[in-house]
């Protein structure tokens, strides 16, 4: 999982051979609990686990949270990643073990940072948004590095995220750099990301930092990326080395997702909501949720404990009976 290149050329990302685009699927996953909301995942996927620090994209919406229920994560635990939470409709009330209440709307990020531990949840629903219709957005996770992982927990609400216009464009810029335009969101690696609205019909040349991947989640609208078309839904990878990536909105106005970052050169295990790396470390990760929500005191120090949230806190599931292998 090295990139062997000191010196990847730069070009323009516009079509043809010279720039394969990769296309990712996405999977339906139901998120849990009895009137489980239906996500759509791009990563990890069969192809691809990173791009960039992001190992994770779940994609939903939007979603008449009268019919399914909204969204209802009940109290669960992470360790050595970020959550990245970006909404395009709708209402979602984070709790974690910080003491942080904090509700998030469109246009603004919820990040949250594991370190060697936090537990959190997440409510989208009628009973905590009476008038909420409509739930729509993305969740991304970031794999924290070695320096990082084991690091404290820590949680930041951005209200407002920088942006620019290009080429009739709006880029809301909620992790990273681009156009000039830094989010004050923590990054423990290099990384970017975006939300692009495009106008029907326009074409924009997104000046990208050639050093880093690329992948661009289609939300609306009908887009080419570099040339390729792109299904709703679907995330187009591109390598290291696009200086300027070319979009193209078919005819009516498109909105989508650019995340990047310089490749993730560190072996992880991912296995439920935990990133370590070594089946140890997952396990270990595993026992001591399990020891907090009986209410041992090591598992307490470990995952801490949301207040406010009306349920039990979710277990995690079993291990499986084979050593979980670094992707
Ligand atoms: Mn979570």
């Amino acid at each position: 999982m090295t990139n062997l290149e000191s010196r990847p050329r730069e070009h323009v990302c516009v079509a043809g051979p010279a720039v394969p685009v990769e296309l990712i699927p996405p999977r339906d996953v139901p998120l849990g609990g009895p009137r489980a909301m239906t996500v759509r995942r791009t990563l990890p996927s069969r192809q691809r686990s990173f791009i960039g620090a992001f190992c994770f994209a779940d994609h939903y919406g939007p979603d008449d949270i009268a019919e399914t229920g909204g969204m209802d994560v009940a109290p669960h635990p992470h360790t050595g990643l970020q959550t990245v939470t970006w909404l395009f409709e709708g209402e979602v009330l984070h709790l974690d073990a910080l003491g942080s209440v904090q509700a998030i709307r469109p246009g603004q990020l919820n990040l949250m940072t594991a370190g060697r531990g936090i537990c959190h949840s997440e409510e989208g629903t009628l009973v905590r948004f009476p008038a909420q219709r409509r739930l729509h957005g993305v969740q991304l996770w970031t794999a924290l590095p070695d320096a990082t992982r084991n690091g404290e927990r820590a949680f930041e609400h951005v209200a407002d995220v920088p942006a620019f216009d290009v080429d009739g464009a709006r880029v809301q810029v909620f992790m990273g750099t681009l156009g000039g335009v830094t989010s004050p969101a923590r990054a423990d690696t290099p990384l970017v990301a975006a939300q692009l609205d495009l106008p029907a019909g326009a074409t924009v040349r997104l000046a990208v930092d050639p050093a880093f991947e690329h992948g661009v989640l289609l939300d609306t609208g009908s887009l080419t990326v570099a040339g390729t078309a792109l299904e709703p839904a679907w995330l187009a990878y591109l390598a290291p080395g696009c200086a300027e990536v070319v979009l193209a909105a078919g005819a009516e106005p498109v909105r989508a997702v650019l995340i990047g970052g310089t490749p993730f050169e560190e072996q992880i295990v991912m296995w439920w909501n935990f990133i370590g790396r070594t089946h140890d470390e997952v396990a270990e990760a595993r026992a001591h949720w399990q020891a907090a929500i009986a209410g041992d005191p090591d598992g307490v120090a470990r995952f801490g404990h949301v207040t406010g949230y009306e349920g039990p806190p979710l277990p995690a599931p079993e291990l499986p009976n084979v050593q979980l292998r670094p992707r």
